[in-house]
């Protein structure tokens, strides 16, 4: 069976995964210049978090900076976790299973810097389709592969415990308020589909719109970009030819204007 974490190790060996360092926010950095804490997180929790950071960053190639709150943090919508894409930043309170939820969090942050594409073509506006969609799925792959190769059963046995709850809520057979996540947040706060750029990190602005209408802009842009291109390039033609055309019309009859009679 595949698991994401070797499936990265190998990949580190393949051209095409090339550390990007997002402009200064991915920069390769011990665990050490990465993590903050904010209130009290024990020492233990503490080195389990930085030795885990050091496998993942190099695993995945992300070097996210990371505020760790103490465990009595709670945050909107019920995450334990949250990735901010624009500051390569994760904010993450102290946990039970802190190790699968440090894996979940980078991933998103591998997704963003090596498949923004995937990372972006994503919306959802209740907890059955945040739970379901890709990637979701594939951050609590890995954080399950992680764990698996890292050998911490306990977190290997809860994360499966929770897909198969998070399974009956996507098929509407749990609530969501049963795995700890608030329906109304997702109904307040609507993820929606962002466009960008694959050369997104040299300063280009990402664009936010509804799939509707990416959909409608792409079906417009096929029919008409070439009747248009056309079109401007017969009509700058014939303008273009025409300034040439008046301008030696002008010479001429200056010439004859100019020549004695
Ligand atoms: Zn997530």
């Amino acid at each position: 069976m595949s698991n994401r974490f070797l499936d990265a190790e190998s990949s580190y060996y393949n051209t095409q995964f090339i550390h990007n360092d997002l402009n200064g926010l991915n920069i390769e950095s011990n665990s050490e210049m990465k993590i903050k804490v904010i209130g009290h997180v024990d020492t233990f929790t503490l080195k389990t978090i930085h030795e885990n950071y050091e496998i993942i960053s190099k695993n995945l190639k992300v070097y996210p900076t990371i505020n760790v709150y103490s465990r009595d943090y709670k945050f909107e919508g019920g995450f334990g976790g949250f990735y901010y894409y624009d500051k390569n930043h994760i904010n993450i309170a102290d946990h039970y299973y802190i190790v699968s939820m440090l894996a979940h969090e980078m991933r998103h942050a591998y997704q963003y810097i090596y498949f923004p594409n995937l990372f972006f073509n994503t919306s959802y506006s209740s907890v059955r389709e945040y739970l379901a969609c890709d990637i979701e799925r594939d951050a609590r792959g890995y954080a399950l592969d992680y764990c698996t190769i890292r050998e911490y059963w306990e977190e290997v046995r809860e994360c499966q415990k929770i897909e198969q709850d998070y399974e009956l809520v996507i098929q509407n057979k749990m609530t969501a308020s049963t795995v700890g996540l608030d329906e109304g947040y997702f109904i307040k706060k609507p993820y929606g589909s962002t466009l960008t750029t694959r050369n997104y990190q040299s300063n280009e602005r990402a664009l936010n719109y509804s799939e509707k209408k990416v959909k409608q802009n792409s079906i417009l842009n096929k029919q008409l970009h070439p009747f248009i291109k056309a079109t401007l390039i017969t009509c700058a033609s014939i303008l273009g030819l025409g300034f040439v055309l008046l301008g030696l019309f002008s010479i001429i009859i200056l010439l004859a204007a100019m020549v004695p009679d």
